[in-house]
């Protein structure tokens, strides 16, 4: 029979799976004889069972009995013993730190009975006792049974406003006990029955309220924002409850053993005398530096900085911490790998590496694609001297700015109105997940780098600024200083400084992007960010297997790509450069009568060609430049039907003769000719190339032209020719043939080769690799078509029509645009490698899709043997570092 139910001493942090992050860290830490808490995880597959069921599941209750009587007995105290009970925390913990979207309830054990236990307990402090038990009343109510949070709260500020104080510090006892018996009210009036007096009782329904909280709205949303699998489910943490809100010598705090947002060494974290631990997290208080804990309680915080070596030392990592003190003694009450900023990833592991605790191949896999994107957000430019209203603390760096809001259903509903929003809140709370995402950045009055806002925001990668405690929050407008800020006015927030700017300041580019583009102020060359990136980067590119190349159709871009580490061209989309101006000549050739006609544009057309690939050439020179030839829908080229059906009406209605309208009614007929139904499945690509005579024909010969003229100058040209949308070796075998005598009559003995390949993004073509390998020297494989054909999904349509209503439902976990479908495309990608170089050993394999640039994707291209990737000029050192990251990844599960 399954196990459900493992004591701390039982786990380890490797089971993380099972036990969460959190139960896995507590293990970890009990084992290390850390002072922990006694108590016990109840696993996630102990959740997956009951949200599959949606009831008890069997065997675990007589577990939960016989771990339970371990606590009891570790303690000394039994749970809902009147004279002196055990109160436990209930705690969720999924395998991926999901902070604040799921349920907590503490002090589970009080009743009206063990509450005078429990002040005996804190030495007669009754008024401690009835704040607990009137919290145990308020987290349950809430948590377990629906009861709306604001009644609770209407009732407490009730019970400040008859007693005239404005701070909760100020009740006492008796109000507070007045206080629990207005709570029971509230209780009741909603769930029907009294507040439950059983412990034991209160312990299960606390439990599942916190398995069915995997299922929140908010949870659910953090987890498709996170990308995190819907179905791993949380473990459940109960644990003997310590107090740190028993007197000024009782305290809770966060710490990191190094600064998460620098990476630096030192003493990081804030701490909040005579508090509970969720007090800090939700930045209701403004908390103290955690230095100062050093003068509250020197021994507890020589005891903290100890564990705190420990911890880094045994994660080898930059570990956050929780801990709260009761009356003296540490206890520790979670640990973990620390989130952090992208720039802090960098740095940490780059001292990681100079300190000896790890090597460059493990620093390597400690930073992501994701981060490096993240560094080359470009920066505020301050040189205009903008106004400056205020500062907080820089929780999560980046520079945004919007119009104020002061709602998270206003920042959604402005946002999807296209304009840009900054949140400002009090401080947010979980609710306002829908409002943080929607907004450029988040301003908060209250908390520090740990609150609710810092840490989502951090997780998201999305500019906030907390604790900025001069501005007054209020329904429509903040003041600050006097100054008065509406909803609707622009502000500009820096979320590394933490500054607060009026109005709109310009931005500029990341040092990193200047480090990658070779031109970075040589001030900065030692700069421990830059320093830390280009260290990992010539890391990840010496160890990486997978070539990175760009997809570029310009001078400018390729010259930036190749800056930015690109080994060339993977794919040049050639129908960009039919646009602009020379759509006219593209009308020609498609309105052409005849032979005749059709040449001329298309002499006029090869001049231009030849000079774009030159051009491209020139920037790539000695690096390999795949030129797609032409694929475009037509109907892009061409005016829409409607309107021009329209335009020739009238001009007929109104007799209107010229030469003018005449050519419109020549291109309305073709429009109409060529009008099709669905233009992405229809005339593109190949087909296009084998309709209208001379048009791959003159694209090969500029090609050809633009490689020669680069030889001419001492140059080394690679070019590849490629041909879109085919699906049938025919279909190559036929531009194949007429190419080869082009390029052989140009190149002559100039030296140049020219590679012949073909784009695979039709499924048959992926099925029926091995043939069309007979005619390729390379595959491409375009898998935003090849997406679009294997799912039957319309690229330009999905993904704003319905994809959310599948993404909610979890059919895909992210957009199969974005990332690649392992399963389904991924399976015909593999199939048609296999297949393809089976019949051609020598074949390159290349991919040009967007998922080229994917971090998750470049993983899957590596493991299934591509030669490279490709994708847009900004993307190429994410897809470097994943490269690097995939290459090690892969040589360690070797090794295993
Ligand atoms: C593709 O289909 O993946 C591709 C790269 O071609 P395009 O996006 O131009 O259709
Ligand atoms: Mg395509």
């Amino acid at each position: 029979m399954a196990k459900y139910v493992y004591d701390f001493a039982e786990g380890n942090k490797d089971l993380k799976d099972l036990l969460g992050g959190k139960g896995a860290n507590l293990a970890e830490m009990t084992n290390l004889g850390l002072p922990v808490p006694a108590g016990f995880t109840i696993t996630t597959e102990a959740c997956q069972r009951f949200l599959a069921k949606g009831s008890h599941v069997d065997g675990l209750g007589d577990e939960i009995d016989r771990h339970l009587a371990g606590l009891e007995a570790a303690m000394g105290r039994k749970l809902g013993d009147p004279a002196d009970p055990l109160l436990v925390s209930v705690r969720s913990g999924a395998k991926f730190s999901m902070p604040g979207m799921m349920e907590t309830v503490l002090n589970v054990g009080l009743n009206d009975e063990s509450v005078a236990g429990l002040s005996r307990q804190a030495g007669g402090n009754d008024r401690f006792a009835w704040d607990s038990y009137r919290r145990l009343i308020q987290m349950f109510g809430k948590t377990v049974c629906d009861v709306p949070g604001d009644e609770f709260e209407d009732a407490l500020h009730k019970a400040k406003e008859t007693k005239g104080v404005r701070d909760d510090v100020q009740l006492d006892a008796d109000d507070l006990k007045s206080l629990v018996s207005a709570y029971k009210k509230v209780f009741s009036k909603h769930v029907g029955h009294d507040f439950p007096q059983d412990p034991r009782q209160q312990l299960d329904l606390a439990i599942e309220a916190v398995f069915r909280s995997w299922n929140a709205d908010r949870a659910v949303l953090y987890r498709r924002q996170e990308r995190i699998p819907a179905d791993l489910g949380t473990a459940v943490n109960v644990v003997a409850m310590v107090f740190g809100n028993l007197g000024p010598d009782s305290g809770t705090g966060v710490a990191f053993t190094r600064d998460p947002a620098t990476g630096e060494s030192g003493i990081y974290g804030d701490y909040l005398q005579n508090a509970q631990g969720e007090d800090v997290v939700a930045g209701i208080r403004n908390t103290l530096p955690l230095a100062d804990l050093e003068k509250i309680d020197k021994k507890s915080y020589d005891e903290l900085l100890q564990i705190m070596a420990t911890l880094e030392g045994h994660y080898h990592d930059l570990c956050d911490i929780e801990f709260t003190i009761e009356r003296g003694k540490l206890w520790m009450l979670q640990t973990r790998v620390g989130k952090r900023t992208a720039a802090a990833a960098f740095t940490i592991a780059a001292q990681l590496v100079e300190e000896g605790m790890i090597d460059l191949d493990e620093a390597v896999t400690r930073v992501s694609g994701a981060q490096l994107a993240q560094l080359m957000f470009p920066r505020f430019d301050l040189s205009g001297d903008p106004t400056s209203l205020t500062r907080g603390v820089g929780a999560s760096p980046g520079a945004a700015y919007g119009s104020v809001v002061f709602t998270s259903a206003r920042a959604v509903e402005l946002a999807a109105a296209g304009e840009k929003v900054i949140l400002v809140r009090r401080e947010t709370n979980p609710d306002d997940l829908p409002g943080m995402i929607a907004a450029q950045g988040i301003l908060t009055a209250r908390g520090g780098k740990t609150s609710h806002a810092a840490v989502v925001a951090r997780g998201m990668g999305k500019t906030c600024v907390c604790g900025a405690d001069q501005v007054e929050v209020g329904r429509d407008r903040f003041t600050v200083h006097g100054q008065v800020v509406h909803e609707g006015d622009v502000i500009s927030i820096d979320g590394t400084t933490g500054r607060v700017y009026l109005g709109e300041v310009p931005v500029r580019p990341s040092e990193v992007v200047q480090y990658f583009e070779g031109d970075l102020d040589p001030a900065l060359a030692n700069e421990p960010l830059v320093a830390a990136v280009h260290q990992l980067m010539t890391h990840a590119d010496q160890r990486a297997r997978l070539r990175v190349r760009t997809n570029a159709d310009t001078g400018p871009d390729a010259a930036r790509a190749r800056r930015f580490g690109a080994h060339g061209i993977g794919l040049c989309r050639t129908e960009h450069m039919f646009l602009g101006d020379r759509r006219e000549l593209v009308e020609r050739l498609i309105l052409a009568h005849n032979k005749a006609e059709r040449d001329d544009a298309l002499a006029a057309l090869r001049p231009l060609q030849r000079d774009d690939f030159l051009e491209i050439f020139r920037e790539m020179n000695g690096l390999p430049v795949t030129v797609r030839l032409i694929d475009p829908p037509l109907h892009e080229f061409l005016p829409s039907l409607e309107e021009l059906a329209v335009q020739v009406a009238v001009a007929k209605e109104r007799g209107e003769e010229s030469e003018e309208v005449e050519r419109d009614e020549r291109m309305l007929a073709a429009v109409r000719r060529m009008h099709e139904s669905n233009p992405m499945l229809g005339l593109r690509g190949v087909r296009l190339g084998l309709v209208i005579p001379g048009l791959f024909a003159m694209q090969v010969r500029a090609i050809a032209e633009a490689a020669v003229a680069l030889a001419a100058e001492g140059g080394r040209p690679r070019p590849e020719i490629m041909v879109p949308l085919v699906g049938a070796v025919q279909e190559l075998e036929t531009v194949r043939a007429e190419a080869e005598k082009i390029i052989a009559e140009v190149a002559g003995d100039s030296g140049v080769e020219v590679l012949i390949g073909t784009m695979i993004e039709v499924p048959r073509a992926a099925l029926t690799a091995g043939q069309i390998a007979e005619a390729a020297e390379f595959f491409s494989f375009g898998t935003n078509d090849l997406t679009q054909m294997a799912w039957g999904f319309s690229r330009d349509d999905v993904e704003g029509a319905f994809f959310w209503r599948y993404l909610e439902l979890g059919i895909f976990g992210i957009s199969p645009f974005e990332s690649i479908d392992r399963d389904g495309v991924g399976r015909l990608v593999r199939i048609a490698g296999e297949e393809g170089r089976a019949a051609r050993p020598d074949l390159k394999l290349g991919v040009c899709g967007e998922h080229g640039g994917d971090p998750e994707s470049v993983h899957f291209f590596h493991e299934v043997g591509l030669d490279y990737v490709s994708c847009s000029p900004f993307r190429v050192p994410i897809a470097r570092l994943e490269a690097g990251r995939a290459a090690i990844e892969s040589a360690g599960s070797d090794h295993r």
